[in-house]
């Protein structure tokens, strides 16, 4: 990529241009929300449903989005073509924007809206062949009626929290239970088990955003014909699981071969986490809204 150029409120400046307040409350609180989009060949993959998220989560902290989603829209394809991306990563953030010091968003006259485009390559092919090694964490996943982990938001220190276990644990992904101890997701993934044949994720309300892979592979399932269950299980269920593996954006679909020292079946990617990969990437190949 020769120049990055990033959407700034609807202009276009360079990497070492792209600068926020320091009293923009998203860098003073975490007050803001974001969403991570993929580009698949010109395509951007399931647009509409990263925007119906982000609108979502806006109307829930009551942020007011200054584009419509139309122009949300517009701005997305344009800054994908003038970086000329074809395949890579779109980080979309809204913030509550410059206020004064005070915690007030009544004080932030205008959201701010940040479009950037990155490559992006987080696992290796022999990753998702053989699978990575995981650990549960003692990181509890934030309460929903505390901070719903439904809001996309820019506060994400209970994420960090977990990477810095797994950090410590020495694997790229952990597994964060929620306050009864079910498991509620990775600490950007959503997470799977299957178990003789049937697949099963934990429902959203336990504690975890609900994934648009996640959602992707839940129409996968039906359309493969794999029995798929929303069921709060715990990390007993995902030590006897026959297969374990994490969705998201950025990781798509990545096999689980240990956790917490038990091997999960074979060891490495098992036959129904591989054969949804390969329906996943097929499907990103030819849905999407074009860019050209
Ligand atoms: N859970 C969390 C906490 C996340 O941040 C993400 C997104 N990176 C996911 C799950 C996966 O969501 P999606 O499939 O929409 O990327």
């Amino acid at each position: 990529m020769a120049q990055q150029w990033i959407y700034m409120n609807g202009n276009y400046v360079t990497k070492e241009d792209a600068k926020v307040s320091v009293f923009d409350h998203g860098f003073l609180y975490g007050d803001g929300i974001f969403e991570g989009i993929r580009i698949y060949g010109g395509n951007i993959f399931k647009c509409k449903e990263h925007l119906d998220r982000l609108y979502d989560s806006a109307r829930s902290i009551m942020l007011n989005i200054p584009l419509s989603y139309e122009d949300m829209q517009a701005a997305l394809v344009e800054t994908i073509r003038r970086n000329e991306m074809r395949d890579g990563y779109i980080r979309l953030i809204v913030s509550r924007g410059p206020g004064n010091l005070g915690l007030d968003p009544e004080r932030c006259p205008e959201a701010w809206v940040i479009i950037i485009v990155e490559q992006l390559a987080i696992y290796s092919e022999e990753a998702y062949r053989n699978g990575l090694v995981s650990v549960s964490v003692s990181q509890r996943r934030n309460i929903p009626d505390a901070l719903n982990p439904k809001i996309k938001s820019l506060n994400y220190l209970n994420n960090i929290l977990v990477k810095i276990q797994a950090n410590l644990a020495g694997v790229g992904e952990a597994i964060m239970l929620n306050a009864q101890g079910y498991v509620a997701e990775g600490s950007s993934d959503n997470i799977f088990i299957v178990k003789r044949g049937i697949v099963y994720t934990p429902p959203c309300y336990i504690g975890a955003l609900e994934g648009i892979t996640r959602a992707t592979i839940i129409e996968l399932c039906d359309k493969l014909g794999y029995t798929l269950k929303e069921e709060p299980f715990t990390m007993h269920d995902v030590y006897v699981a026959d297969e374990v593996f994490f969705t998201g954006t950025a990781a798509e679909v990545i096999a689980v071969r240990e956790v917490d020292g038990r091997v999960i079946g074979s060891g490495a990617a098992g036959p129904i986490t591989s054969r949804l990969l390969e329906a996943y990437r097929q499907i990103v190949e030819v849905e999407g809204v074009s860019i050209d």
